[in-house]
């Protein structure tokens, strides 16, 4: 019945190309989730529909635009969904249409998602400075005739929006199905939701518990069983359940962060969160990603509680790619292809993305009454000099409550 409609979703960025970063997620891993749910609630309504991709797999532009046009084809009734999350400062969505197009569909895709809660910002259509006559994004402006919108749900490093995308990003999804239902004229129907599991292989009870938001007890009790004991293809009832939905979501570390306070802020328990990520100790490094379970309830930190961008460095007065590179134990070369920078001139206040490895060690000592900068070399066994360095501090003082990065040398 919805045969002659055709529709490529597109997850922005993926691979080395994380997007926008903020308040511990990656845009790449949320364009993602949101271009599955898409795919997933196509099929469930009968239309077709192909993703360019479907794994965090890095994709050049041309590549991108190679995979857009071999899809369906180069014509104007194939629908382009390229999905975003915006940064810079800023909150709510935005749609941006291609110059060849009208923007009807993006009109419909900011109503619905206005209705589901995000902040309505703009619908419109962006040039090239040096020729107006030509679309700003790539996305728009090397896809022939096919009708491309790019739609940027939130603002990733705002913190009410990232708490809405983690939340909420199957409903703000589910409002573009609407919207494009409503624009092409297709019978729309609500998720189909399935209330059994069908055991597979490495399913325990408590990890199937944990995807569903349940207690073992529940599941047990649900389905009459008086042991903990699962088979491969067992059904287990469960109650009803999104079956377009995702069940985990990757939580990045943030300076300063412990597991007490990561499992508080995801509503598990610290033992829950080492189990569900095989951790054998307590320590975590920046950077590093863990596993939460989804259907925990999302607990909203508290407002003095520090958030801060894991895997990136803001560049400060003074710094140098070289300088940084010796801070971070990495090449000038490295932080350079990581960052897509051309030449070596960095801008005070830019975020630059570290590679990870080099962060593993570094952890942030919040300064209290009676620290000096030798206790400190003292206590993470490293010097007075790389603590400095590390700070970019000119002088021996530190002031209580200031936040220092402390390179910790443990042998
Ligand atoms: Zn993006």
């Amino acid at each position: 019945m919805n045969n002659d409609i055709k529709i490529v979703i597109d997850a922005g960025h993926g691979g080395a190309d994380s997007g926008a970063l903020g308040n511990g997620l990656k845009e790449k891993d949320y364009t993602l989730l949101i271009a599955k749910y898409l795919k997933k609630r196509f099929d469930e309504l009968g239309v077709k529909s192909i993703l360019v991709r479907d794994t965090d797999e890095t994709v050049s532009p041309s590549e991108r635009v190679n995979r857009i046009l071999n899809a369906f084809g180069n014509s104007s009734d194939v629908l382009l969904l390229s999905n975003h999350l915006n940064a810079g400062g800023g909150e709510g969505a935005e749609v941006i249409y291609a110059l060849r197009n009208n923007d009807t569909l993006s009109n419909k895709i900011l109503e619905n998602l206005g209705k589901e809660g995000l902040k309505m910002r703009k619908v419109y259509q962006r040039r090239l400075p040096n020729d107006n006559t030509k679309d700003y994004y790539f996305i728009h402006r090397n896809t022939g005739n096919i009708e491309p919108v790019l739609i940027e749900y939130a603002f990733i490093d705002n913190k009410n929006d990232a708490d809405k995308i983690k939340n909420n990003y199957e409903r703000y999804a589910e409002s573009v199905i609407k919207s494009v239902a409503d624009y092409k004229g297709i019978n729309y129907t609500s998720p189909i939701t399935k209330d059994t599991y069908t055991v597979q292989k490495g399913d325990t009870l408590w990890n199937i518990s944990k995807k569903f938001g349940l207690t073992v007890d529940e599941i047990k009790k649900l389905n009459n069983l008086n042991n903990n004991l699962l088979y491969i293809g067992q059904v287990l009832k469960l109650p009803n359940y999104d079956t377009a939905t995702d069940t985990n979501i990757t939580y990045i570390v943030q300076k300063g962060d412990t597991l007490y306070s990561i499992a508080s802020k995801n509503g598990i328990s610290v033992n829950d969160l080492k189990k569900y990520n095989n951790l054998t100790s307590d320590n975590l490094s920046i950077g590093q990603e863990l596993n939460i379970p989804k259907g925990t309830s999302i607990i909203t930190p508290s407002e003095d509680e520090i958030i801060n961008e894991g895997s990136v460095y803001k560049v400060q007065k003074g710094d140098t790619l070289y300088g940084i590179s010796k801070k971070f134990n990495t090449s000038v070369d490295k932080i350079k292809e990581l960052n897509s920078l051309i030449g070596d001139i960095l801008t005070i206040g830019t975020n630059l993305l570290i590679p990870t490895s080099s962060l593993s060690d570094i952890i942030i000592h919040k300064v209290v009454s009676g620290d000096s900068l030798w206790s400190l070399a003292n206590k993470y066994n490293t010097t007075i000099d790389s603590i400095k360095q590390l700070n970019n501090l000119v002088s021996d003082l530190i002031t209580i409550g200031e936040e220092l990065q402390v390179k910790r040398n443990t042998k």
